[in-house]
């Protein structure tokens, strides 16, 4: 935004009286177009916004450099660093979460060629939920899931969250159940499998469903490598999905390297996903 005063000194500054810039017009002139600029002008970027919008009781605001919690402290949000994908993955800075943008929920049937959400930076997620696992434990609440019950994280809302995803799985067609009725857990303190970065599992944010019945890129013969993943399946029906979705759970399937029973708690990424 220009402000009144940047342009009028821009309306005035020299040709219009058909005079020669003076050298103090011409930077008052620079001084404007740098001011115009968003990015200069202190604006966040959406996805900043995003991240304050998902977690207010951690993320209290944002501006173009920094999103800032809530006691007081900035977390940068772009480290200025060139990264390789294997290096935007195990030392991201916060705009890297935001690399690859979430699929919108029409995105259907998903062939995804990347990795959206893959991408996060622990710190925050350490904040918020534990650094350590008996941090971690210390909050969570079980959750009624189908006939058992599950633990996750009461932080952030996300028990609450689960609870009105199991609501709406509830009232989905008899032939959809077994894509979720049974659960293959949801607190695990570990790596992802073949990296050093934590999986979310760890936070208490993630869950496992319908594994009899899913598709997991390791699982495929003769995939080894996590450059080339092997080709896409998913057998899960979107309704499922969209469960999920809709409280602020994003889904593996929509990975190239897919995990399709894991849906984890993201919600700036719905926030910033396309539309
Ligand atoms: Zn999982």
């Amino acid at each position: 935004m220009v402000h009144t005063a940047e342009t009028g000194a821009l309306r005035f500054s020299g040709r219009a009286f058909g005079v020669r810039p003076t050298v103090g017009a011409m930077r008052s002139l620079l001084a404007c177009l740098l001011l115009a600029s968003p990015a200069l002008a202190a604006e966040p970027a959406a996805e900043a916004r995003c991240l304050v919008e998902a977690y207010p009781d951690f993320l209290c605001r944002a501006d173009a450099t920094a999103v800032h919690r809530c006691d007081g402290a900035a977390i940068p949000w772009d480290d200025g660093r060139e990264k390789d994908d294997w290096t935007r993955f195990t030392a991201p800075d916060l705009e890297d979460m935001f690399y690859e943008r979430y699929p919108a929920a029409d995105a259907w049937p998903p062939a995804p060629t990347t990795d959206p959400g893959r991408v996060r930076y622990e710190p925050l997620f350490e904040l918020m939920y534990g650094a350590t696992p008996e941090a971690v434990r210390e909050k969570l609440v079980p959750v009624r899931w189908f006939g058992t019950t599950v633990r996750v994280t009461k932080v952030n809302g996300v028990a609450e969250k689960l609870r009105l995803v199991a609501r709406d799985l509830e009232k989905l067609p008899a032939r959809h159940r077994r894509f979720f009725v049974e659960t293959a857990g949801t607190f695990a303190w570990r790596p992802i499998a073949g990296s050093p970065m934590r999986s979310l599992h760890s936070y208490a944010i993630a869950i496992d469903v319908g594994v009899k019945h899913s598709d997991y890129w390791r699982w495929v013969r003769g995939a080894t490598t996590a450059a080339a993943p092997p080709p896409y399946r998913n057998q899960f029906p979107r309704e499922v999905v969209d469960a999920f979705e809709r409280h602020g759970f994003i889904w593996g399937g929509r990975w190239a390297h897919f995990d399709t029973m894991h849906f984890e708690y993201r919600p700036e990424l719905l926030c910033a996903r396309a539309r």
